[in-house]
């Protein structure tokens, strides 16, 4: 959770940008640039600061571009807090306007409209709708009061933080309890970000699966405890011996899952391969009575990304080169076909 003073930092550098690139004012931009100013979405900070650097100006149709790769595809879940959070906004917000001058009673009145037809529960399209109604209303009484804008302000300001509050509670499920790196549900949000980017851009992606050799042998020979501790060992083993950029994930029971963007088939390759050689190359032994278990392996099967294909396509082809490691003996890597 970010402190009030982030917050209000955040919500100056989202002012700041919107201003300075002349972008209109509507929830989308704010929502987006404030995105940008938390620099939690690493992708979309690059893309924003490539455009600044190359002394572009972020149009409002890349603006508009991003937002609906990045943040329209937030899961229903927000959409649905998101709604809450319009609907507390608007009660506040008529709260504040009581006993205000008569040019506050129709903006009042219509925000009650408003607040009564969320009520209703409308379908999303519905609810952009109603918020760019809200927009219009706001940015035609915000020009006449400063007094107003400064509440306007500091209500987006409870607003942003109650938002980055249901945001916290998503990405806690992204995670696998027992190894720390993206579980499942991870890989999916992260492999459709990223070729959704490989596409637009242009760019070269990777796909490592792993899968430990004779997993279930371990598990009968040590136990389910030391099985789980060398699930531990193999993700921390393979997450240290991947950039920083890349994305390492638990698939399923003891198979991993790396997407690397920006890499060549070749590369991918030579990472692989490293992390074949890192984890046969230990010999590990059970710390409770020291009972040897020797190395252990994992095979691994690689593929690079075809512009267009689905996340499943890519995923599959991966998988089965992975199978084919399997059949040739295990403890290897095998890529595409020449
Ligand atoms: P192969 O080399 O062909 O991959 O053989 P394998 O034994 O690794 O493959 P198999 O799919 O037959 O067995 C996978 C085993 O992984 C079976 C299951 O008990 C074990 N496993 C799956 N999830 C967990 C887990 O969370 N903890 C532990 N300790 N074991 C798990
Ligand atoms: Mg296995
Ligand atoms: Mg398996």
């Amino acid at each position: 959770m970010y402190s009030r003073i982030q917050m209000k930092s955040f919500l100056a550098t989202t002012i700041k940008n919107i201003n300075q690139y002349k972008l209109p004012p509507t929830p989308e931009n704010y929502h987006l640039w404030f995105e940008y100013a938390t620099g939690k979405t690493n992708d979309l900070n690059e893309i924003l600061d490539k455009e600044v650097e190359l002394e572009r100006i972020p149009s409002e149709a890349l603006c508009s571009n991003l937002y609906k790769q990045y943040i329209a595809t937030k899961q229903q879940s927000d959409i649905d807090e998101a709604r809450l959070l319009i609907k507390d906004f608007l009660k506040e917000m008529i709260a504040h306007l009581q006993g205000w001058d008569s040019s506050s009673d129709d903006f009042s009145n219509s925000l009650d409209e408003y607040l009564n037809q969320l009520n209703s529960e409308p379908s999303i399209n519905a609810t952009k709708d109603i918020i760019g109604k809200i927009t219009a209303e706001v940015k035609k009484i915000r020009s006449s009061s400063s007094n107003l804008k400064a509440t306007l302000h500091s209500l987006t300001d409870e607003i942003s933080e109650l938002r980055q509050d249901v945001n916290r509670l998503g990405s806690e499920a992204l995670i696998d309890d027992l190894t720390q790196i993206h579980n499942r549900r991870g890989f999916d949000m992260k492999i459709k970000e990223v070729t959704d980017r490989a596409n637009l851009e242009s760019l070269n992606c990777a796909l490592i699966v792993a899968d430990i050799d004779h997993f279930k042998k371990i598990n009968d020979d040590f136990g389910h405890q030391v099985g789980d501790k060398i699930l531990k060992f193999v993700a921390a083993t393979l997450q240290k011996n991947i950039r920083s950029n890349d994305t390492l994930a638990r698939y399923g029971g003891e198979e991993f899952v790396a997407i690397l963007p920006n890499t060549t088939h070749n590369g991918a390759i030579k990472v692989a391969t490293n992390l074949c050689n890192a984890v046969s190359s230990r010999y590990l032994s059970a710390e409770s009575n020291e009972q040897a278990i020797g190395h252990i392996s994992i095979s691994l099967g690689v593929t690079k990304y075809a512009q267009g294909e689905s996340p499943e396509q890519f995923f599959e082809r991966a998988d089965k080169n992975m199978y084919r490691a399997k059949s040739l003996g295990r403890n290897r890597v095998e890529g595409d076909d020449k």
